[in-house]
């Protein structure tokens, strides 16, 4: 496949795109008017009508039959965070025995998936298992080609029969609809001409790379997507050699191959380099609206696992797959931009420009301290739990990175004290210039959670797996809900910049408690938290309960993002999937731990006792010291581990005997995932014991330095 991928016969600008059904590519085949029809629906100015959708699905179907489509689907994204779809092909038959290549308006508004199996929390009830999806017009259709053949994907939205949210797009398409509404009100009373603001995400995105062949022989990677046996190998990531340094072949390869297939589909994967762990890498796209870049992350995911097969490697998603060296996240760019092409949180050179700069950026600062827990909660789950507030990057709790310069300014403003450096005078809003913002502030601060990064915020504590559809949903509507306090103060106001000054000032002053430039990491900064009264939720399950508190009921449902119930489904559906992953994680191990280390450690121990009888038998003198010393080390730890293993099989078996979804859970969380450290103790033990070959599978050193 490499080998066939030659940019000098076709050149990227061709390639580029060619299998996204495009804003050009609608352009160049839909009659004019009904292009100018569907770009009104895009803006959310016209509702869809069936004759538009006729003549868009007929083109669609043309140019998905020219790139050698057989079938479409209907793309969509249901709470397991993966996506889904169910594919129909194109043809109909006719009374001659012929075919016809068919796709109807009908059939790309709207479709009726047979999705009872996907979770609902309690949504759609078993006997009403109607589900339907609807096409989202402001994300491109795109075809696919695999083994399967070449598939046209319509990306869609998933909906119950009395139009409740079953998937992670429907809500984060309405919180970008709140966030419109209330930047633009907000626009309007300074008085700034747009004619709508979105949101804009740039997810990069890390991941590990292993070899298939190893992979294969570690049923934990295989079933869990994480070790949960490994010693540490001789060298970890101490040497910080790995990061930022040249790519390994293999790696390289797939990189190309993965770059090729992203940019056919219009994603513009933009860079690649090696992250901080071994065998750990980084791909990061230029920004998209956050629902497009959504889609792409789903995409970019995807791809990743599909091409790193056709190289013999795997790529891992998970948050965790290795004690010992950093995990994987996502770092989720954010910003806001109108249809003018101005970015919200882009410092600007006027003094007009400042204020609007400054009042959305308190914005953001006030919306994150208020609902930092509903913010980390949607950055909860099983993999992130050995992330967060784990001695790994970021803590479990939530502060925002400014940057000494930005402080500088507000506090001043707060104080009425001239701005140091450039101007040196007294900034008043709307009347004076900032002093010159050093933009992209990006790697002064690694370990705060959210970041100010000279023009966006940067989310890092979303975990690698995990959809951005959820963080972003979060986000977007916590914004709207402060701008649109801001909103009804502007609107309001006799003198603009009188208002936008105490407003600025006043946020400043009560929100300022979550800026912290200093090391996230440190001891320090958790006892500096805590007295500042920041929260710090340690775990997935502790997290999630906030997300049906009267707090998040009332933020999402007066935004029209979430409703009480379609909450609760979600904090059901999230703690299960909790519940599952801890599950498999624990029965692996036992699994592990009795039929491979268990045999391994007998075989071990019978060599040795042979070993020591026959020396004695042949020298009755001979010294065998070290290997009693081993052989009774060997038996130490096989019969602590099997104890204990004795002991994390009744827990397995006491969670899944609890019907209720959250006490499932904890018990899973306080018990099982507590037990499971102690088995993996007295593994990692016996994995130091016994000989390398004949340790039953590959080793740390294997999977993070062989590629
Ligand atoms: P780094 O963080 O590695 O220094 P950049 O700052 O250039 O790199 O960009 C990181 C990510 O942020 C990229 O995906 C980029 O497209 C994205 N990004 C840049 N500007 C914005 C914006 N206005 N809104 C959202 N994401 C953005
Ligand atoms: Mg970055």
């Amino acid at each position: 496949m490499n080998d066939t991928i030659d940019y000098s016969a076709q050149p990227l600008h061709e390639i580029y795109g060619s299998n996204c059904f495009s804003d050009a590519e609608m352009r160049t085949r839909l009659p004019k008017s009904i292009y100018k029809e569907v770009k009104l629906v895009q803006e959310g100015k016209k509702a869809l009508t069936l004759a538009v959708a006729e003549v868009v699905a007929s083109s669609m179907k043309d140019w998905a039959i020219e790139k050698g489509a057989t079938h479409y689907t209907h793309w969509f994204q249901p709470l397991t965070g993966s996506t889904a779809e169910k594919h129909d092909s194109f043809i109909s038959p006719m009374a001659d025995g012929k075919v016809m290549m068919e796709f109807s308006g009908k059939e790309l508004i709207k479709g009726e998936p047979d999705a009872s199996s996907f979770p609902s929390g309690g949504l759609r009830a078993t006997f009403e298992a109607r589900g339907y999806t609807a096409w989202d017009t402001t994300s491109p259709a795109f075809v696919r080609e695999d083994n399967s053949g070449v598939t046209l994907c319509i990306p869609t939205a998933f909906v119950s029969y009395n139009g409740e949210a079953l998937d992670k797009k429907v809500p984060l398409l309405r919180s970008m609809d709140a966030l419109n509404s209330q930047a633009l009100r907000v626009l309007a009373a300074l008085g700034v001409e747009a004619g709508k603001v979105t949101p804009t995400i740039g997810p990069e995105q890390e991941y590990f790379l292993v070899r298939e062949d190893l992979f294969e022989k570690r049923s934990d990677l295989m079933l869990s997507g994480r070790t949960v046996f490994g010693a540490m190998s001789a060298k970890g990531q101490e040497m910080d050699d790995h990061y930022f340094g040249s790519i390994k072949e293999s790696a390289a390869s797939f990189m190309k191959e993965l770059n090729y297939e992203l940019w056919k589909l219009g994603i513009s994967a933009k860079t690649q380099h090696n992250e901080v762990a071994p065998n750990q890498f980084e791909l990061a796209p230029i920004f998209d609206s956050a629902n497009v870049a959504t889609d792409r992350n789903q995409l970019v995911m995807a791809s990743m696992i599909k091409i790193a097969k056709r190289h013999g490697l795997v790529a891992l998603l998970h948050e965790k797959p290795f004690a010992g060296v950093n995990g994987s996240g996502k770092h989720n760019n954010w910003s806001m931009s109108t249809d003018t092409g101005l970015n919200l949180l882009e410092p600007g050179d006027s003094p007009q420009d400042n204020a609007q700069f400054l009042l959305f950026l308190v914005a953001v600062i006030k919306a994150v301290d208020v609902y930092s827990s509903i913010l980390r909660a949607t950055a909860a789950n099983a993999g992130n739990d050995h992330r967060l507030g784990a001695n790994e990057a970021p803590p479990a709790i939530i502060s925002i990175f400014l940057g000494d310069q930005l402080e500088n300014i507000l506090q001043s403003l707060v104080d009425c004290k001239p701005i140091e450096s450039a101007c040196g005078e007294v900034l008043e809003i709307g009347r004076t210039s900032l002093p010159n913002l050093p933009k992209d502030l990006t790697d002064r601060n690694r370990t705060s959670p959210f970041a100010f990064t000279g023009n966006k915020f940067e989310f890092r504590m979303v975990p690698s797996s995990l959809s951005i559809a959820g963080p972003n949903t979060a986000l977007n509507t916590a914004v709207a809900e402060i701008l649109s306090g801001f909103a009804d103060r502007l609107e309001k106001a006799a003198d603009k910049n009188a208002e936008i000054t105490a407003i600025v000032k006043e946020t400043y002053k009560a929100h300022k408690k979550v800026i912290f430039n200093g090391n996230g990491y440190s001891e320090e900064w958790v006892e500096e938290a805590e007295k500042r009264g920041l929260p710090n939720i340690k775990s997935t399950i502790e997290a999630l309960a906030v997300l049906e508190s009267p707090e998040s009921i009332k933020l999402f449902s007066k935004n029209g993002v979430f409703s009480k119930e379609e909450l609760e489904s979600r904090v059901e559906i999230y703690l299960e999937a909790y519940s599952m992953q801890i599950n498999v994680e624990a029965k692996v191990m036992v699994e592990m731990a009795e039929k491979q280390i268990y045999a391994a450690a007998a075989r071990y121990g019978r060599a040795l006792s042979e070993t020591i009888l026959k020396a004695k038998e042949a020298v009755s003198s001979f010294n065998t010291s070290a290997y009693e010393k081993t052989l009774l080390k060997l038996s130490a730890n096989v019969n602590g581990m099997m104890e204990k293993v004795e002991e994390l099989k009744a827990l397995i078996a006491k969670a899944g005997g609890e019907d209720e979804v959250a006490k499932a859970a904890s018990i899973f969380r306080k018990e099982v995932f507590v037990k499971m450290g102690e088995v993996r103790g007295y593994g990692d033990a016996l994995e130091e014991i016994i000989p390398k070959d004949e340790w039953p599978f590959p080793s740390y050193e294997d999977l993070l330095f062989r590629l």
